[in-house]
């Protein structure tokens, strides 16, 4: 019988405390605040925006959404973009991404102030979490994994993991925090000769290649630990990860369901990124 790693309740087990923080420094006059940047409407971003803002007003941090128009200009979305990096009540900016393939991100990666990066996307919070330092704030999907792992007494060190994706969103960064903790990580991506040995070698098994049902239970270990990022719509129009959640559900020890897991995490790793640096200023 393998225990369902439920999003929700690691959720749950973080709000009093990051409540307890914004409570405190609203007692020191602070107003914590994220400023989300969406441009157009992507129903994926819609979603994401809406949890994230849900737990903002929850958690007492202040959330501002600036809406550009899909065709917006390369200089409008700079000048917007700078604007916020450089207003003082705004202590983190998420940028829904990806953007629309008619803007370029990386003048604004370059931009952002290293502080307001809450989703680790400049190249000071990149380095750090590569070169292990705790004080960057990585991609918050990636520690939303390191959160769940946390959660259910699942101690990384010693451990092989492997990681399925190379992104630099979620597999890569993903990767340097469980090497950080001490595991033997093997990242697998679209040219990994052969992905089901690498899978199989995982004790813990974090999926995050965006493909549905491409780990199936001969592809896992018996008493694996396996963490399901991918977002996904199956041939019904329903919402899955890129797990087999049932032939999977048989031989490992821990898994993590999609709806319902990571994702409900990343939002409370994303307030508990704007608390810190709130209480930085
Ligand atoms: P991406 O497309 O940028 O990267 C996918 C990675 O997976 C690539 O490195 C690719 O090499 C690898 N990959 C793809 N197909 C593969 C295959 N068949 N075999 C081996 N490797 C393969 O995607 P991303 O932004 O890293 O996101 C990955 C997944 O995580 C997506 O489903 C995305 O929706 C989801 N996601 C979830 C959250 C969350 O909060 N839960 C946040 C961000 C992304």
């Amino acid at each position: 019988m393998s225990v369902i790693m439920k999003g929700t309740d690691v959720a749950k087990s973080m709000k009093e405390e990051l409540a307890r923080q914004a409570k405190s420094l609203k007692e020191r006059g602070i107003i914590p605040c994220l400023s989300v940047i969406r441009v157009g409407a992507r129903p994926d971003d819609l979603a994401y925006e809406r949890g994230a803002r849900k737990r903002m007003e929850t958690t007492g941090i202040e959330c501002r959404v600036t809406e550009l128009p899909e065709d917006v200009s390369q200089e409008a979305f700079e000048q917007t973009f700078s604007r916020i990096n450089e207003d003082m009540s705004v202590h983190g900016i998420l940028l829904l991404r990806p953007l629309p393939k008619t803007l370029d991100e990386e003048p604004v990666r370059a931009m952002i102030d290293p502080l307001k990066d809450v989703d680790g996307m400049s190249p000071v919070n990149i380095a750090k979490v590569f070169s292990g330092d705790d004080t960057g704030f990585a991609p918050c999907t990636a520690e939303a994994v390191m959160e769940m792992l946390r959660y259910y007494g699942i101690d990384p060190q010693g451990r092989k993991a492997t990681v399925l994706g190379r992104s630099m969103v979620v597999g890569r960064p993903l990767s340097m925090l469980l090497m950080k903790k001490n595991a033997t990580v093997t990242v697998c991506h679209t040219r990994t000769d052969n992905l089901a040995l690498e899978c199989r070698n995982g004790q813990i098994l974090a999926a995050a290649a965006g493909k549905a049902g491409l780990v199936t239970g001969d592809l896992v270990c018996e008493g694996a630990v396996v963490v399901d990022v991918g977002i996904n719509v199956d041939s019904e129009g329903n919402l899955c990860g890129d797990v087999d959640f049932e032939s999977v559900k048989r031989k490992a020890s821990y898994i993590s369901p999609v709806p319902g897991g990571v994702g409900s995490v990343t939002s409370s790793v994303l307030a508990k990124h704007v608390l810190i640096s709130a209480g930085l200023r």
